[in-house]
């Protein structure tokens, strides 16, 4: 079976090693028997609609996302329906805000953004730097934490009654003061964590990897474990780095 994904702007989008998030999807993906077929989707080029099982939607700084968001934010229409349909998608810190509705910058150049995510990104004084740690709980009764880094001006802020992707233990998340960190719309999340991201956190792989065979049609899918030794004990590092910063900051 294939799992078809679009990198998005890989070119302008790919600070804090986020390709390392599609080396480990394409690494998990192949030792369980499965193909991983990534395309990258860049200025202009066309995003056909149900074509990809999974959309990956890097970093990037402002400079970078000025760059991009007239194009991504033209795409809005076709990422909500990717969405809908229920494919997987993963958005890191500058993709992540350029998800929302705008992200503002220092300058007060209001770049567009794509509107799937409920909320909006303005700069503010302080870059929000360091370690971090969530709870999350994206399936009932299975709660699990995040590690990762998180470096961002961006103060976003969810709409009332948007779903977080994880409760901040340590660090500062979406603003540094809601106790919130991400989004999840569905099958998507966004997020403010890289380092990469996926390599510490194996479980958040395999749950976008199942969102994504789901939508190319498996009938059952359960994922054969792996021996995740290594990234357990990259997880536990991680994760006390960031308690030792202390709660929220
Ligand atoms: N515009 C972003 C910020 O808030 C950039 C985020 C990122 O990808 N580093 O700093």
């Amino acid at each position: 079976m294939r799992i078809r994904v679009a990198h998005l702007y890989p070119e302008y989008l790919n600070i804090y090693a986020d390709r390392g998030n599609i080396a480990v999807l394409e690494s998990r993906a192949r030792w369980r028997g499965f193909e991983l077929e990534v395309e990258r989707v860049s200025l202009g080029d066309e995003l056909r609609p149900g074509a990809h099982d999974l959309l990956y939607v890097g970093g990037g700084q402002d400079r970078e996302q000025a760059l991009i968001a007239p194009d991504l934010a033209a795409r809005g229409e076709a990422i909500g329906q990717a969405i809908a349909g229920g494919a997987a998608v993963l958005a890191v810190c500058g993709g992540y805000q350029l998800l929302g509705r705008f992200y503002r910058g220092r300058d007060g150049e209001e770049l567009p953004g794509a509107g799937v995510f409920p909320l909006e990104t303005v700069a503010g004084e302080r870059r929000m730097i360091g370690d971090c740690l969530l709870e999350c709980e994206l399936e009932p009764g299975a709660p699990t934490t995040l590690a990762g880094f998180e470096n961002h001006a961006g103060v976003t802020r969810l709409d009332q009654g948007a779903e977080p992707l994880g409760r901040v233990v340590a660090g500062y998340g979406n603003d540094g003061e809601s106790g919130f960190e991400g989004v999840r719309v569905g099958t998507a999340v966004g997020t403010y964590l890289h380092g990469p991201l996926l390599p510490r956190n194996p479980w958040l792989a395999d749950w976008l990897l199942e969102r994504a065979l789901e939508h190319a049609g498996a009938e059952v899918v359960e994922l054969a474990l792996l021996d995740d030794e290594l990234e357990r004990e990259a997880h536990v590092v991680a994760a006390a780095r960031a308690r030792s910063r202390g709660g929220r900051s």
